[in-house]
């Protein structure tokens, strides 16, 4: 599938002037069930992304669409990084699978399905995934772009009566009832977007001793850096040690790039085991060890465990010379 560089270039620009209209009421619906970034990040991201179109114009489509999705995950961060960036580079990377004659909603189907698997959410969970699938069935039953649009828009509508189960919404509870998710509705204008930024803070260490790494990674820079010190009091420079805190602007979030550039920094070929605050945290820490890439990726575990004791706990067990999967299973044994 050749590029089709007017094609590339004009969906980039509709997505980032849709998203640029819309990012304060995006906003405002993430501000009621959210922390109220959802349309600054989107907008970043498709800035982003705008600045990259002359170089992805020129690329074959599956090449842009999974560049573009690269693009999203360094640079919107959040959970809609990660998500979005599954999004593209999933129909990226099905398109070059398949050929010329291929059914784009089948390609689809493959993408907004690796969505759910990152999300770990289903339909019916108040996410993007409540447009995603409604727009799936809409266009593999090949209805008019005009109707795919109302069923979008409709569908992001209905997302306010649902109780939300994923992201930050999901701590509410009941209280989630009655706002449309800023997620979903953000897929009724458009897609995509962004540009290589890349923040996210990481610091400390680098001792290169035999011993299992340790990353932390917190929504919050002060509490990633804060946590790093006091383990790094517990056990000196004996253990590799970094940590990601913050957004790409180093706001209060999570970025799958600093998470990348964290567990680089605290590499050991023992491995590296890697301690999470919220969901997104958790989101982002699997993108990351994604684009770490295999071999090194298997040498990378999220532990389920208490941010601080486990972090402490780990980092004792692995300045003892403790393996990855001896020093996982002593601060998951914390967990209640
Ligand atoms: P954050 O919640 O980290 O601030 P954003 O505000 O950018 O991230 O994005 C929030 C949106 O992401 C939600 O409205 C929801 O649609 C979507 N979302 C959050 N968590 C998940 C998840 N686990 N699976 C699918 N979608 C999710
Ligand atoms: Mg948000």
């Amino acid at each position: 599938m050749q590029a089709e560089p007017v094609l590339v270039a004009g969906l980039i620009e509709v997505c980032r002037a849709t998203i640029a209209a819309n990012s304060d009421h995006l906003c405002a619906l993430d501000r009621a069930i959210g922390d109220g970034d959802h349309g600054t990040n989107m907008r970043r991201g498709c800035e982003a992304v705008s600045a990259e179109g002359e170089s992805l114009s020129s690329l074959p489509f599956p090449d842009a669409m999974e560049k573009i999705g690269l693009t999203l995950v360094m640079n919107v961060g959040g959970a809609a990084g990660p998500l979005y960036g599954t999004l593209l580079m999933e129909i990226g990377r099905e398109l070059r699978k398949s050929d010329e004659t291929a059914d784009f909603s089948l390609v689809l189907k493959q993408a907004i399905d690796a969505v759910a698997r990152r999300g770990r959410a289903h339909a019916g969970d108040k996410t993007l995934l409540d447009v995603l699938y409604p727009v799936h069935a809409a266009l593999a039953k090949r209805s008019p772009l005009g109707d795919v649009a109302r069923k979008a828009e409709r569908s992001a509508n209905r997302t306010a009566a649902m109780k939300a189960m994923r992201g930050r919404a999901a701590y509410l509870g009941d209280r989630s009832i009655g706002h449309v998710d800023p997620g979903a509705s953000r897929l009724r204008a458009a897609d995509h977007g962004n540009l290589p930024l890349s923040r996210g803070a990481s610091s400390a260490m680098n001792g290169k001793t035999a011993n299992v790494g340790i990353v932390i990674v917190s929504h919050s820079p002060l509490v990633a850096r804060g946590i790093a010190d006091m383990v790094r009091q517990m056990v000196g420079d004996s253990v590799p040690l970094s940590w990601s805190g913050g957004n790409v602007h180093g706001d209060l979030g999570t970025d799958a790039g600093g998470i990348l550039r964290a567990i680089e920094a605290a590499w050991s070929e023992a491995g590296v085991a890697v301690f999470v605050d919220l969901g997104g945290a958790e989101t982002n820490s699997e993108m990351a060890i994604e684009m770490l890439g295999l071999p090194r990726s298997a040498l990378v575990s999220i532990c389920n465990a208490p941010l601080v004791e486990g972090a402490v706990i780990a980092a004792a067990e692995a300045s003892g010379g403790a393996s990855l999967a001896k020093v996982v299973a002593t601060a998951e044994e914390l967990s209640p």
